[in-house]
């Protein structure tokens, strides 16, 4: 096409649209190239007078195909350069310059066609050149009522645009609130939880030093309670004997029976004040073990001695000899002292059969068992029965303190061992002291 005249632009503009309908551009890249081949007309025109314009796809080319539009001045460009007068023209095509075409100055422009087009034969192409050069060109008036009706289009669609732009924006902001909103809410949540847990660590440490003293006043008290008492007990003991003495004055007969009465609640008196004493001790930490290496035989022969006087008629007690090498390093007196509970304990509440005393060796470690065939002990009963002054309901008559399991345990822990209970009630019980063979 030749573009000499003003009208020129008009043609030049309305074909430009016609090709790139024709080989398949989008509507809007349609508009594109035909605004900016306008302009760059216009522009060709003042500076050079006009220019050749041609229109034409690469079939054989790399690559996607593009549509070209060269148009090459009819006079030489100004310093050869090629600057289009609205700087937006370049941001309507892929590509805009000035290129070299066989030795002449051309000023080129082109667009991409999309992968979605017709696909171009040369066929294609003659035809599409016969049927655009058939069809004769608009008047500038039709130019300019299409350019019109286009720029009317692109019009609404921007306002469309930003309408939409605006709901957007809208929506992201109230989003934005209620993350926000969320956000807040969750920090103070948060910080109110850690100011909660705060609270309540400090409580608990304010609780445990609480405990801690009551603990230490209670075992403190009870030192000092069992301490005093005894001497003035102690004292009671030694006068009701003196009384009953037969040194002494002779008594009625009523006289002897209440001395009797008051020795034996005198020396039960004492029984408890020593045990609370003991376990005072115990709870202290001021029980040192007395380690040594220690005889099992002999422990076992003085136990089955000093318990014989407590059996009853209808259950044995004993105790067997322990295996070689019958010796552990422990405290003997503490460690006597337990086993002579546990059978004491098994006596008293067994009414018929056997208490049976049996060491053995397992695991590097003595197993001292006292084993009895007596009523048992239930198994909600079990931890119960290890706290101070808790006995079995029903078994009060029988008397006790409720303080020689939690002490005993205490002392076991102390030689460095566990107590523990298997019973069932009807099957007797066993406790079961281990120890380590070589101290604790
Ligand atoms: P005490 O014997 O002075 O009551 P203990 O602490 O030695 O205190 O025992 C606590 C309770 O455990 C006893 O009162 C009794 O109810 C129960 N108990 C202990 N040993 C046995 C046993 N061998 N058989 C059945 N019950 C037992």
């Amino acid at each position: 096409m030749a573009l000499r005249v003003e009208h020129d632009i008009f043609v030049v503009r309305q074909r430009g649209r016609e090709v790139a309908a024709a080989v398949g551009l989008e509507h809007q890249d349609q508009i594109r190239l035909a605004t900016a081949l306008s302009e760059v007309a216009r522009d060709l025109l003042h500076a050079a007078g006009g220019a050749d314009v041609t229109f034409a796809v690469d079939l054989d080319g790399q690559g996607p195909l593009r549509l070209r539009v060269d148009l090459a001045p009819v006079r030489p460009l100004p310093n050869g350069r090629y600057e289009p007068h609205s700087g937006a023209v370049a941001r309507l095509v892929d590509m805009l310059g000035v290129v070299d075409r066989e030795g002449d100055t051309v000023v080129r422009m082109s667009r991409r066609v999309p992968a979605s087009a017709q696909a171009l034969t040369p066929e294609r192409v003659a035809e599409l050149r016969a049927e655009l050069g058939s069809s004769a060109p608009g008047s500038a008036l039709d130019e300019l009522a299409s350019q019109n009706e286009q720029l009317i289009a692109a019009l609404d669609e921007v306002r469309s645009q930003r309408d939409e732009l605006a709901v957007l924006n809208e929506e992201l902001q109230e989003t934005n609130h209620g993350v926000m909103a969320l956000y807040n809410q969750l920090t103070e949540e948060l910080e109110e939880t850690n100011r909660g847990v705060v609270a309540l660590y400090a409580e608990l440490d304010e609780k445990s030093v609480q405990l801690r003293s009551a603990s230490e006043s209670k075992s403190r008290f009870l030192a000092n309670v069992s301490h005093e008492l005894r001497a003035p007990v102690t004292a009671v003991i030694g006068l009701s004997r003196l009384l009953a003495d037969s040194a002494s004055d002779p008594l009625t007969e009523e006289q002897v029976q209440q001395v009797g009465l008051i020795r034996s609640s005198a020396t039960d008196l004492l029984g408890l004040v020593n045990e609370l004493l003991d376990l005072a001790k115990a709870e202290s930490g001021r029980l040192e073990p007395n380690w040594a290496e220690v005889d099992l035989r002999a422990v076992f022969g003085q136990l089955r001695g000093t318990l014989r006087a407590l059996s009853k008629t209808d259950v044995e007690l004993v105790v067997e000899d322990p295996p070689p090498p019958g010796t552990l390093r422990s405290d003997e007196v503490l460690l006597a002292q337990v086993l002579r509970n546990l059978l004491h304990n098994g006596l008293k509440f067994t009414e018929r059969g056997e208490v049976r005393l049996r060491a053995e060796i397992r695991d590097e470690r003595w197993w001292l068992s006292v084993a009895d065939t007596g009523a048992g002990i239930a198994p909600e009963q079990h931890d119960r029965i290890f706290e101070e002054f808790y006995q079995v309901p029903g078994s009060t008559r029988i008397g006790g303190t409720g303080l020689g399991l939690p002490y005993a345990r205490r002392v076991v822990r102390l030689l460095g061992g566990t107590l523990e209970l298997a019973s069932e009630p009807g099957r007797g019980s066993t406790f079961t002291v281990t120890l380590p063979i070589g101290g604790g």
